[in-house]
């Protein structure tokens, strides 16, 4: 423990978890009884559950990037960077900014909240072709991509050009590849009139999913009402299904169909981010193994939560269930692992984390959505009201939300004028480089490291 200065608390990660946690720190803890720091790469805490709005252009990408500066108790340190490893046994992060520098970071406590990655199988193509759906950089780069595929096709007069740059696959059934399938093929719906060189009957979307349902979490008969909603507007749905072999211009489906493609999104799930591998502990499916106080077992003062933990899901009252990596439960983690952190270091005992899952929302688009809060099951404009109001409400700030409000009235009014902006274009643009999974380092070189700066200052 260093004893000289404030005890330190370090925050990895400014996402639901990270900010949450920094906000009740700053509430609770008087200037003199800690030093906070947290370790963010952007200047924002991004709001995932909106990316397929930016994504298809109801929202811009301004709208669900929520300041970190903009609240008046902010007396945290923000590091711009990213943590690239972290030596338990030193205490020690080490973190890489967004100037390309390496600096270790020490601690007295540390909360990590990296989040996730997009989880990838060894499927032959997948990373070179495939894009995610987890960044604002990604949302707006899709964006980009997908008009780009109307502009082309309307000015290609080869007819099997044409069909592959206006079939699109979206893989994943979750919420967060359904709402994307859903918001994407919106837009080119509505694009296409723009374009009266094309038929609109060339334009395909699939949406697959090697799970035999849609959502399984919504049950059987609101998942049947999406996939009706989605079947009827349109989207080819095929369950039990995913991809054998992706290429640039196609992708063969496990059923043997080979579609010719030039955009196939990857929402199969997330990974916990690299990071939780630097530390060498024990992991659950890749997320840390924590207690229900959220702590690491054996190591005082290191927390982790949210998507990159797996805390035991006490509500649940099953042996081993783990609490899903949702960012309804991200945010209240954030908000009990404050006050763990707190309890510890006034030497009081410290509480577990049980929450009960409230329910989920969906958005698809324009009146079409399915939700079911607190076990009631929603359809159509009822459904939208409680899915938008609940994700106008977590946002964070009166501007974010005055935002996200004026950008839905000016979407439903004015709609969208798909403009193409191209200035991603030619930029790397592989999940690598939108996610960052090759920053990190392996554990043995966080400990070389650490223990070679040490020797340097002594
Ligand atoms: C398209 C989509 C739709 C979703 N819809 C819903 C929904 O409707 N309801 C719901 O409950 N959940 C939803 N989720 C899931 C939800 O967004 C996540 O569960 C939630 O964001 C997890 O919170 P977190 O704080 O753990 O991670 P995040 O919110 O992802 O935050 C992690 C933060 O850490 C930063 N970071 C990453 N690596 C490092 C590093 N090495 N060093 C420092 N910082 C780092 C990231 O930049 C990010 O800011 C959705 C997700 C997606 C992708």
């Amino acid at each position: 423990m260093n004893t000289v200065t404030r005890p330190r608390i370090l925050v990895v990660g400014a996402g639901f978890a990270g900010v949450e946690c920094v906000r009740r720190l700053e509430r609770k803890l008087s200037p003199g009884e800690a030093e906070i720091t947290l370790v963010t790469p952007f200047a924002y805490q991004l709001y995932l559950p909106l990316l397929p709005q930016v994504a298809s252009g109801v929202l811009t990408p301004q709208s669900v990037a929520v300041s970190l500066r903009r609240s008046s108790r902010y007396r945290t340190r923000i590091i711009p960077g990213g943590a690239i490893g972290v030596d338990l046994k030193a205490k020690v992060c080490v973190v890489r900014t967004i100037t390309d520098k390496i600096v270790d970071e020490p601690f007295d406590y540390i909360v990590l909240s990296p989040g996730s990655i997009t989880r990838t199988f060894d499927i032959p193509g997948l990373t070179d072709t495939a894009f995610g759906m987890k960044t604002l950089a990604e949302a707006a780069y899709i964006r980009d991509h997908v008009i780009t595929q109307l502009d082309l096709a309307d000015a290609s007069e080869d007819p099997a050009e044409r069909a592959s740059r206006l079939q699109f696959v979206v893989v994943g059934g979750g919420y967060a590849g359904t709402e994307t399938a859903a918001c994407l093929q919106r837009l080119t719906h509505a694009a296409v009139k723009r374009y009266p060189r094309l038929d609109p009957r060339l334009i395909k979307w699939h949406l697959i999913d090697i799970a035999p349902k849609l959502m399984p979490e919504l049950g059987d008969k609101l998942g049947r009402s999406a996939l009706e909603i989605l079947r009827r507007r349109g989207i080819e749905i095929s369950l039990g299904v995913s991809i054998a072999k992706a290429g640039p211009e196609e992708v063969t489906f496990t059923d043997g169909r080979v579609i010719p493609t030039r955009t196939l999104i990857w929402t199969a799930g997330v990974a916990a981010s690299p990071l939780i591998g630097t530390l060498g502990a024990e992991t659950v499916k890749g997320r840390l193994a924590v207690t229900a106080e959220m702590c690491l077992p054996d190591h005082d003062g290191v927390f982790a939560l949210g998507d990159a933990a797996a805390v035991p899901d006490l509500a649940k009252g099953q042996d081993g269930a783990v609490c899903p990596p949702t960012a309804q439960h991200a945010m209240r983690q954030g908000t009990h692992v404050a006050d763990n952190v707190i309890a510890a270091l006034r030497g009081q005992p410290l509480r577990p984390y049980v929450h009960k899952d409230l329910g989920l929302v969906v958005d698809l688009g324009g009146a079409d959505a399915v939700s079911k809060p607190l076990g009631v099951e929603l359809r159509g404009l009822p459904a939208q009201a409680v899915a938008r109001g609940y994700h106008w409400s977590a946002l964070r700030t009166g501007v974010a939300k005055t935002r996200v409000m004026t950008n839905w009235l000016l979407n439903a009014v004015a709609g969208d004028d798909f403009v193409r902006t191209g200035f991603q274009a030619r930029k790397p643009a592989k999940l690598k480089d939108f996610e960052y999974t090759d920053a990190y380092l392996s554990p043995e070189e966080v400990r070389a490291r650490v223990e070679g700066a040490g020797r340097a200052r002594a």
